[in-house]
C-alpha cells in the first residue's frame, strides 16, 4: 500500500482525537444541534481525511435515512456518519452532509 494522502487544512480545525489528523473546518459546520451515538455531534457540509463504510439504512429520531459510517483515513477510528439519503421531505437538506461526534474530535488552533 502506498503512502496515505493526508490533507492539512491549516488554521482553526477539528482533528481526529486518536491520531491528530485534520478532520473538518469550523467554517463548514452547518449545525451544532445534533446527537451522535455517544453525545453531542456536529453537522458538517465537508470533512477531510476520511473514508466511508458500506451504505446502510438507519432509523433515526428524524425518520428513515440511508447513511454511511465515516472513518478516519489515518487511524481507522469511526468518527460519525454521512447522510446519503433522507426520506422525509423536511430532512432532505442533510443529504450529502456529515455528522462528526464531538467526543471524538479535538479542537485545534483557536
Ligand atoms: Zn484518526
Amino acid at each position: 500500500m502506498g503512502r496515505l494522502f493526508i490533507e492539512d487544512m491549516g488554521g482553526p480545525v477539528y482533528k481526529c482525537k486518536s491520531c491528530n489528523v485534520d478532520s473538518a473546518s469550523p467554517d463548514d459546520i452547518y449545525s451544532k444541534e445534533f446527537r451522535g451515538h455517544f453525545d453531542r455531534a456536529y453537522l458538517f457540509t465537508n470533512v477531510v481525511n476520511i473514508f466511508l463504510g458500506p451504505i446502510e439504512e438507519c432509523m433515526l429520531i428524524s425518520g428513515l435515512h440511508t447513511v454511511q459510517d465515516i472513518y478516519c483515513r489515518s487511524c481507522q477510528q469511526i468518527l460519525g456518519w454521512k447522510y446519503d439519503k433522507a426520506y422525509e421531505e423536511d430532512q432532505k437538506y442533510k443529504e450529502g452532509m456529515y455528522i462528526l461526534e464531538r467526543e471524538l474530535l479535538l479542537r485545534h488552533g483557536w
